[in-house]
């Protein structure tokens, strides 16, 4: 009976896959992962083993740019399953990425970063607006280049580009 047992814990264990999935907030481009472990028999739908476990890591436009007020609005960016062994079983990329030009630029560079948060701190340019600028289509929709936000999105990478020209070689050198 131990060995039927012990057999079939170890059968439980082969067929053991933890199932990744990411999802991407459509307003702050936060990152959730959800994870969940699963028993996978061919031709039966998985059985959870776990339940859903939720980590969120928050963006920088959340901490330093939406309002209390904001509500995450998930977007499906992926998913893998990995098997206890830790080969990958499956992948699946179908998702979007809800990153726009300014909330890429934003997560990526630190130096832009605090180059927006120094114009803030001078009075020069509002949370309020850029809260706006965030929600911009993202990189894979219909451009707008029209909304007030739109050309504020554009002065403010045109500027900040500008202040990080090579001063000898970029525009605007000494001749
Ligand atoms: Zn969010």
């Amino acid at each position: 009976m131990a060995i039927v047992a012990g057999l079939l814990a170890v059968a439980m264990v082969c067929m053991a896959s933890r199932r990744r999935s990411l999802y991407r907030c459509r307003g702050c481009v936060s990152i959730r992962h959800e994870s969940l472990w699963q028993l996978r028999v061919w031709g039966v739908p998985p059985l959870p083993l776990s339940r859903v476990r939720d980590e969120v890591r928050l963006s920088h436009v959340a901490r330093n740019l939406m309002p209390r007020s904001h509500r995450h609005d998930w977007v499906m960016g992926g998913r893998s399953v990995h098997h206890v062994l830790g080969l990958v079983l499956g992948l699946s990329a179908s998702g979007r990425d809800v990153r726009n030009e300014f909330t890429w630029e934003y997560e990526r560079n630190a130096e832009f970063r605090a180059y927006v948060q120094a114009r803030i701190d001078a009075g020069d340019l509002a949370v309020d607006d850029l809260a706006e600028v965030v929600l911009l289509p993202t990189m894979d929709q219909e451009p707008d280049n029209q909304s007030p936000a739109a050309r504020l999105r554009d002065r403010l990478l045109d500027a900040y580009f500008e202040s990080t020209a090579d001063p000898i070689h970029g525009h605007g050198g000494v001749h």
